[in-house]
């Protein structure tokens, strides 16, 4: 079955031809999917009930119920756990920043990459996300909210990279301008550094932000942290960076979680500071989520600062995660997890 609300304009143009039907029904079908965020045929009041009865026996259409919402007292920012179609479960956050209002998506049930400190991957992957549901996290929060989302990071559940055709696709239905039209530079899209991956994406010459999930400046440390890192080693990451850099003129940020003793001494800052310097890289920290299935720890704010001032000393442009949701399930993952071992 063809999964409707993954086709761009022009392939839902070609699609509906052989069925006879006429190119403004394509217009009119996928204004009603990517602008009003139609949750089913229903809502579609001015396409005819035949038409809506033919796409409904051809095509999948999909949307998420919302399974669980967490809402921070601290600063508003709001945690869904969606329902997908067949029973499996993703998560997906809204912050309001000042600048406007961002949405972390998920990009897998799951994860594969087997990080450390992180709770989305325990189980590991249980299949990847289509763009339509990629999508729907947006349409579905935007809609509840009632408010516009400028901002999309996909750096919820999952490693984008491992499912790169369908973050193509989603990608360009965001950014289409008879879509919700998002501008690529306010999309962001974070690894944990798959190589060949971040070179193929640095060819398409997209205008979207990429983050390098580093967490150490070492491959040793780097490894013990990431099995990924036994793919690849830190000197071809900063070559795929440079890459980036160079086929799409933008600037990369390194993702880097401070964990206590592992990863956090002044030594760890200097060699960081060497490799954000050679790639002109902005750095967020972020000080780990403890996670409970693991046993890693935050520093002290004192050792969190110490570890930002001795960046800033060597020139580079740095900043603390702002930390939203600390009242909800913080860390990734973390709400899926709870609602699969029944906790909720
Ligand atoms: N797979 C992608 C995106 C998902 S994770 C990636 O690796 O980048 C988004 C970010 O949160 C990554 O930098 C990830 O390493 C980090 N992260 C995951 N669990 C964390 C935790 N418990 N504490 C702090 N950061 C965490």
């Amino acid at each position: 079955m063809v999964d409707i609300k993954s086709l761009s304009k022009n392939e839902l143009k070609e699609y509906i031809k052989k069925f006879g039907l006429q190119s403004f029904r394509a217009d009119q079908i996928y204004d009603w999917m990517h602008v009003k965020l139609a949750r089913s045929y229903d809502e579609m009041t001015n396409i005819p009930g035949s038409v809506k009865e033919l796409f409904g026996k051809e095509c999948i259409y999909t949307s998420l119920e919302i399974a669980d919402l967490q809402e921070s007292k601290l600063d508003g920012t709001k945690k869904f756990l969606f329902a997908l179609g067949d029973g499996n479960f993703v998560e997906s956050v809204f912050m309001r920043y000042k600048h406007g209002n961002s949405v972390c998506i998920s990009s897998q049930i799951g994860c594969r990459m087997g990080c450390r400190f992180c709770a989305s991957t325990i189980d590991g992957l249980e299949r990847s996300l289509t763009p339509s549901e990629m999508l729907d996290q947006i349409y579905a929060i935007q809609h509840y909210m009632k408010e516009r989302i400028s901002n999309v990071v996909v750096m919820g559940i999952g490693e984008p990279m491992d499912n790169f055709d369908n973050l193509l696709k989603f990608i360009e239905l965001l950014t289409c301008k008879d879509g919700l039209n998002i501008s690529g530079r306010n999309i962001t899209v974070s690894t944990c550094g798959i190589v060949p991956k971040m070179r193929e994406l640095a060819k398409k010459k997209l205008a979207i932000t990429l983050a390098l999930s580093l967490h150490a400046a070492t491959d040793e440390k780097r490894r013990e942290l990431m099995p990924i890192a036994n793919s690849y080693t830190i000197e071809e990451l900063m070559e795929a960076c440079e890459y980036y850099h160079k086929c799409t003129g933008r600037r990369i940020t390194f993702e880097y979680s401070l964990v206590a003793g592992v990863n956090d001494s002044l030594k760890d800052a200097e060699l960081l500071s060497e490799l954000a310097a050679r790639v002109s890289a902005h750095i967020n920290l972020i000080p780990v989520n403890p996670v409970k299935e693991r046993d890693y720890r935050r520093g002290s704010r004192e050792a969190i600062l110490a570890f930002k001032n001795k960046l800033e000393k060597n020139g580079i442009n740095v900043t603390i995660r702002r930390e939203m949701g600390q009242d909800i399930d913080g860390a990734c993952g973390q709400l899926r997890r709870r609602k699969l071992t029944g906790d909720i």
